[in-house]
């Protein structure tokens, strides 16, 4: 089989953010230390490798970016400080650019004036939107949103940017699967996708490999801004969305953030506190430990990591303002608030789902099933 070489592929991965790959001497130490490298796939120095060759073909199909949780062990022990575990972070902000079919995410990544201008003018859109469609009579002697902002037209507003959000991403993770399988695809039997689905539902729910890294406050914190994340994703979309309704599963009318105000005890306001703790929680150790530079994954920060951290914990904190101004019954700073809210939650979700760092939620299970179907149809085969 032919390998394409590339010699500008250094150069583009500069784009992405790669500083000192060129250092690499291979001396494979960092493979040797990593503790999810294995034989059948072994990175991160083959993937310096892959890099420094221009073997752009070989890195779309790897796995092993994939495979790399970020503890950041190599790059702390890389004696030509040739920093693999943000090579490896960089490789998967590149391959995200790949699987992405509108181009979109490159720009993203590429250039911070786009990144910046782009959550703007999706901010100021949410804004803008808010003003046009809000109520004829709002309620200005109690905090009443829905009064403003009526029910069915959030609910509706919530349902097509969930289905244009999933469309998106569906399709960028179908070639993420597809460059992953390579020509395999083809060749493996359905019932072998079927039996290795699990290995998609494992390691979706519970990020297990990260959690055989050495630092595993590492995968405590990423468990909980992904748990709070989901969480949170469920009640806005299946519960704000009336979607339990829909389906008939409700016994009552269950409703997130609309003016009804839960018993403590409520599941509902339960799991609002969890995603709420988990996601303040996950944001501010991560957002600390960028601007400390204490640990190997947080010396190097990229823009758009920044400002995922920064839209997600202003998220989190415009929400219990919301929260607390409406048991405070205070209308006007309700709805200022909501307006504020909704014009940094939208901007996050609509650009980083799909085309940026949450489309990883995605990908990282969807390449371990990929991997895992391939080892053990190739081992059927022997
Ligand atoms: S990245 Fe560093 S530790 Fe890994 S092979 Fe290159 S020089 Fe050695
Ligand atoms: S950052 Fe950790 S998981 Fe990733 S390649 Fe380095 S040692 Fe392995």
């Amino acid at each position: 089989m032919s390998v394409r070489v590339d010699p500008s592929l250094m150069k583009e991965l500069e784009e992405f953010g790669l500083k000192d790959a060129n250092k690499c001497f291979h001396c494979g130490n960092c493979t040797a230390i990593c503790p999810l490298s294995t034989p059948e796939n072994p990175f991160p120095r083959k993937l310096m490798k892959y890099a420094q060759m221009g073997l752009r073909d070989k890195i779309l199909s790897s796995p092993e970016p994939w495979l790399c949780y970020y503890c950041g062990d190599c790059s702390d022990n890389c004696p030509r400080g040739a920093d693999p575990g943000e090579a490896m972070m960089v490789m998967r902000r590149y391959l995200t650019s790949l699987y992405d079919w509108t181009g979109f995410s490159r720009k993203f990544y590429t250039s911070e004036k786009f990144e910046i201008i782009a959550i703007t003018i999706v901010g100021l859109l949410v804004g803008l939107a808010m003003w046009l469609f809000h109520g004829e009579n709002p309620d200005m002697a109690h905090a009443r949103l829905n009064t403003v902002w009526p029910a069915g037209a959030i609910e509706i507003a919530d349902l097509i940017m969930a289905a244009v959000l999933t469309f998106f991403l569906l399709t960028n993770t179908w070639r993420c699967f597809s460059f992953t399988m390579g020509d395999l695809k083809a060749k493996v039997p359905l019932g072998l996708y079927v039996t290795q689905a699990k290995e998609f539902v494992v390691h979706f729910l519970t990020q297990r490999k990260f959690g055989e890294c050495t630092d595993r406050m590492q995968w405590f914190v990423h468990l909980s801004i992904m748990t709070g994340y989901v969480t949170m994703m469920f009640l806005v979309i299946v519960l704000l969305a009336g979607g339990l309704e829909i389906i008939g599963l409700a016994w009552e009318p269950i409703a997130f953030q609309r003016d009804v105000i839960y018993p403590l005890w409520h599941p509902v306001r339960l799991l609002g506190y969890y995603a709420t703790a988990a996601l303040l929680y996950g944001t501010t150790y991560a957002l600390i430990g960028r601007i400390k530079k204490t640990k190997a994954p947080y010396k190097n920060s990229h823009s758009t990591d920044w400002m995922f951290l920064i839209l997600l914990q202003l998220t989190v904190l415009t929400g219990i303002f919301i929260h607390f101004a409406r048991l405070l019954n205070w209308p006007m700073t309700t709805y200022v608030l909501n307006v504020v809210h909704l014009m940094i939650a939208v901007p996050m979700l609509v650009l980083e789902v799909p085309f940026a760092k949450w489309a990883h939620m995605m990908y990282r299970p969807v390449v371990l099933y990929a991997t895992s179907v391939k080892e053990k149809y190739l081992e059927q085969q022997r």
